[in-house]
């Protein structure tokens, strides 16, 4: 537009960009789950979920192109990592869900795409306030959830935030040697220094702290393992316990447990007294587990 003053042009190249994601890829679930893969202006993929319940619409969404983490069960690793989103990239990809709804509204926003979000702390943060803003989503902070592998120092800088967010936690086992060998964040993060960030973050914040559990069959599901994640977390003021049989990856050799074997294993939970509950599992008849359908176009 050379009928603006140059220096006009020169600060809005400078100050802004007009983004827009394309959209690569939708797979589309019987449950009314739908499973976006957008590319970025610089190519790269990017995978975002509307996921339809009963009273709420959540919309799942990455933070990084691909992840550092390598956690083994988890195929957004797969790829190893690109870069961080923006901020401007992290909304976008918010705004794109919000305008493609079947119906309703979007409530829920979860950072559980691609990417580990405290790990892209200043961007994620920052999108977090605007998602938060009256003046721009304006979806409450209750409703905006947090999920990390539990990069210790990143839980212990959103303590100080004075945000009303939900933090999750990718558990998975509950002991060092069990978690390390799936998660290999668990050397540098190990387990008692990680619960013990946890007593210090509901400690300053009074806010609970769920925890996420895969069941991967042969690996964590069985009893014992239930009853290792009991003395793990029993002393914990506010936690709760949210399991999720493994999603299926081929490519990982990664299955879920019996149904009987799931139930044992919450049953052994809430006999202990620990707050469980059981992720109905969505989106099953498409690629929905973290990475899958970026895997695909891999
Ligand atoms: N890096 C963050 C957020 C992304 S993963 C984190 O680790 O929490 C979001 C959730 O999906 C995590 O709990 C992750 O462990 C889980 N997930 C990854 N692969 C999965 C699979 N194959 N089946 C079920 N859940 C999976």
């Amino acid at each position: 537009m050379s009928n603006l003053p140059a220096p006009l042009r020169k600060s809005l190249t400078d100050e802004f960009s007009i983004l827009g994601l394309a959209l690569a890829d939708l797979q589309e679930s019987s449950d009314g789950t739908a499973k976006f893969l957008f590319e970025l202006t610089d190519k790269n993929l990017v995978e975002a979920v509307n996921i339809p319940a009963a009273r709420r619409i959540t919309g799942c969404i990455s933070s990084q192109v691909g992840c550092k983490f390598g956690c083994n069960f988890c195929a957004s690793a797969l790829g190893g990592f690109k870069r961080n989103l923006t901020r401007g990239e992290i909304l976008d990809e918010v705004l794109y869900l919000k305008n493609n709804l079947k119906a309703g509204q979007l409530t829920h926003i979860v950072f559980m795409g691609t990417g580990e979000p405290l790990d892209n702390y200043e961007n994620v943060l920052s999108a977090i306030r605007l998602i938060n803003s009256p003046l721009a989503f304006n979806i409450g902070a209750r409703r905006i959830t947090i999920s990390t592998c539990g990069i210790i120092p990143g839980i212990k800088r959103l303590q100080e935030e004075g945000l009303q967010i939900e933090l999750s936690i990718s558990l998975h086992a509950a002991v060092d040697k069990t978690r390390s060998q799936i998660m290999p964040v668990n050397k540098k993060y190990p387990l008692e220094a990680l619960i013990k960030c946890c007593h210090e973050y509901i400690e300053q914040t009074n806010r609970q702290i769920t925890f996420e559990y895969i069941l991967i069959k042969g690996f964590n599901s069985d009893v014992l393992s239930a009853e290792k994640l009991v003395t793990l977390l029993k002393d914990l003021k506010l936690a709760k316990v949210n399991l999720i049989p493994a999603n299926p990856i081929a490519e990982l050799k990664i299955f879920p447990p019996t149904e009987r074997e799931i139930l044992l294993f919450k049953d052994k939970l809430f006999n202990s007294g620990i707050n469980v509950t059981l992720r109905k599992e969505r989106g099953q008849d498409i690629d929905a587990a973290c990475g899958q359908l970026r895997l695909r176009h891999g």
